[in-house]
């Protein structure tokens, strides 16, 4: 049933001709299994960072700015946090990174929702290049990641928002359709929500064979065949850590000379890794020294495991 072009991730964008209806549709596959070979996580999680990581890419291309968005969610239960990057800039592929951090033994059929106590959502969207930073964290309410982001988008955004995700431990996938705020003419109120209802019900048929399995064109015919839906060009998506020495550097520079030496002369050196791509940044005693004299340049390789 796959039939995407040479393992290429992609995000499609499309609108319902002449209504304030939108929509983008996303598979992740190699995004996902890069991601997944950083790290080993039981098969639940595996999941719930798949469709965290689709939905990122889906809110991503929702947004009129290039930056970064970071959706989180943090727990005081045995899951301690799931967190996930996507980058996107109008000219390259959609970036994306994303880790889990835990404590104790998960089962492999314990998703998200069994493994959260006290649990909040964030999202912060960053702009690069100027513009203001945002973030918003709102209790994490309801059994699935898509509800959550649905009320999250209904709440701080007033945007009507439908999320179908999907992920099989190997593809993620995800389907979103929104309904951009109301003009004033009354008549086009009418219609536009007309289109919304019935467009969010032949939506809500989608299976998650379906999402998972079939291209992007097959799926919008399937479901809205009567429609006049317009797609766009695909955007690619890839697997991608903007982890660099210097910004190790900047981070343990942060902790100051003493600390630093206080590990250095506890451990002989200072290691820390990347826990989005899993690579290594070693410092020994003169590197941290030179750090420290507030060195800029690039005194160490990573050394990927
Ligand atoms: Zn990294």
């Amino acid at each position: 049933m796959k039939n995407k072009s040479a393992n290429l991730d992609e995000l499609h964008r499309f609108v319902f001709e002449n209504t304030p209806v939108r929509g983008n549709l996303v598979n992740l596959t190699q995004t996902l299994q890069l991601a997944l070979k950083k790290q080993k996580l039981p098969s639940g999680l595996r999941k719930s960072l798949g469709e965290l990581m689709a939905a990122s890419a889906l809110l991503s291309a929702t947004l009129k700015m290039n930056g970064a968005l970071v959706l989180q969610i943090q727990s005081k239960g045995a899951l301690k946090l799931l967190v996930v990057e996507c980058t996107s800039n109008k000219d390259t592929a959609i970036k994306i990174r994303a880790t889990a951090k835990w404590e104790g033994k998960i089962l492999d059929e314990e998703n998200l929702f069994d493994l959260v106590e006290h649990a909040q959502f964030m999202i912060t969207l960053d702009p690069k290049g100027g513009g203001q930073a945002y973030q918003g964290i709102v209790p994490l309410e309801g059994n699935s990641i898509s509800t959550v982001l649905e009320n999250y988008m209904l709440r701080s955004e007033q945007i009507d928002t439908k999320i179908w995700l999907s992920c099989d431990g190997n593809s993620a996938a995800g389907l979103l359709i929104q309904k951009l705020p109301e003009t004033m003419n009354q008549e086009h109120v009418t219609h536009d929500l007309d289109t919304w209802n019935r467009v969010s019900h032949l939506a809500s048929t989608i299976t998650d064979d379906e999402l998972l399995n079939l291209p992007a064109e097959t799926i919008l015919t399937r479901l809205f065949h009567e429609e006049d839906v317009r797609l766009y060009e695909a955007s690619t998506t890839q697997f991608f850590c903007s982890c660099t020495h210097k910004s190790v550097a900047n981070m343990l520079r942060m902790l100051g000379n003493e600390e630093l030496q206080s590990i250095i002369e506890e451990r002989g050196n200072i290691e820390v890794h990347c826990d989005f791509c899993n690579a290594l940044y070693t410092f020994d005693k003169i590197d941290a020294a030179q750090l420290m004299a507030h060195e800029t340049t690039v005194i160490a390789s990573p050394n990927i495991h």
